[in-house]
């Protein structure tokens, strides 16, 4: 894989070596070594990945002081210690749990030590009952101080028409983000390269992975939906969704999320309806923010 511009976002396992002036986010391995990380990519290292196993290495998180990693834990959160916790703590972390069980409770009892969580809308299965619990968790706990994403990204998309989608929250943004796999295949995000749909291999050149068939119909997605009349395209939800949650399986069931759309949409209704009635407000948008940190502007500013 030949160095890759500045504008690209990628996702590379421990050990691959990757020029260019792209941001990088390392997935680290078993035998992890942040520090050469760190010293190699400085300024163009994104955030690190680690997997739940990875909090018992207390060595490793020491390591990871001062950096955003993103951890994938489970909702469970049954590697979560005392002790980890507070490692984790300086870090600047978000976990992404999985849309099922008790993932309320674990949203709750992270963004209570005041870590980020966000809920990954790219999981296959989904429980609804639990996605409805951690939105309304979410929604009216009044003593979250910690953005849940993707609701929060969303919400702000509803509410001020920001023009941030799943695609954009879940790191899937195709003119952005890619994925290198430990096997050397180049894809938009992990699950398309699970699906087999792959830009190529790690030695094709930068220009034959953009321009591949498969990255050309990403770019082009919506207009796809049109020509192909997908169901997606009378979609009350197309304006967050954007088709993401059935962009590898056309019959894949949304309706879980569909009633967080609905959900959140209902709050943004009251709320411009509070802030109507308000004398002197003002429901001006705020300045555009990265979805994956908020507070924080695109181009790295504060928002
Ligand atoms: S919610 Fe479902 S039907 Fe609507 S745009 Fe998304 S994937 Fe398509």
């Amino acid at each position: 894989m030949a160095d890759a511009p500045g504008y690209a976002r990628v996702s590379i396992p421990e050990g691959q070596w990757l020029g260019g002036n792209c941001l990088v986010s390392v997935r680290l391995g078993v035998d992890a070594g942040p520090e050469r990380q760190q010293s190699a990519y400085g300024e163009r290292l994104y955030e690190f990945e680690i997997h739940a196993a990875q909090l018992a290495d207390h060595d490793l998180l020491r390591s990871l002081r001062g950096s955003h990693v993103c951890v994938r834990a489970s909702a469970g959160l049954a590697e979560l210690t005392h002790d980890t916790a507070a490692l984790m703590s300086q870090a600047e972390c978000v976990f992404v749990l999985p849309p099922e069980g008790q993932v309320a409770r674990a949203a709750n009892i992270l963004a209570s030590l005041g870590f980020r969580v966000h809920l990954d809308a790219s999981a296959p299965v989904v429980d609804c009952s639990a996605l409805m619990a951690a939105t309304d968790y979410y929604l009216f706990n009044p003593v979250l101080r910690t953005p849940v994403q993707p609701f929060h990204a969303l919400l702000e998309h509803i509410a001020q028409g920001r023009g941030y989608t799943l695609w954009d929250t879940e790191s899937e943004s195709p003119a952005t983000d890619f994925y290198l796999s430990e096997d050397g295949h180049v894809s938009l995000a992990r699950r398309w390269h699970s699906a087999a749909r792959l830009y190529g291999c790690v030695g094709d050149s930068w220009d034959a992975l953009v321009d591949s068939p498969p990255r050309r119909r990403l770019l082009l997605f919506r207009r796809h939906l049109f020509l192909e009349q997908s169901p997606c395209v009378f979609c009350a939800d197309l304006d967050v969704c954007g088709g993401y949650l059935r962009a590898l399986d056309p019959i894949a069931d949304c309706s879980p999320w569909r009633q967080v759309f609905s959900r959140l949409r209902d709050e943004a209704e009251q709320a411009r309806d509070l802030l109507a009635r308000e004398p002197g407000s003002s429901t001006a948008p705020c300045p555009p923010m990265d979805p994956r940190r908020p507070g924080t502007s695109r181009d790295g500013g504060e928002a």
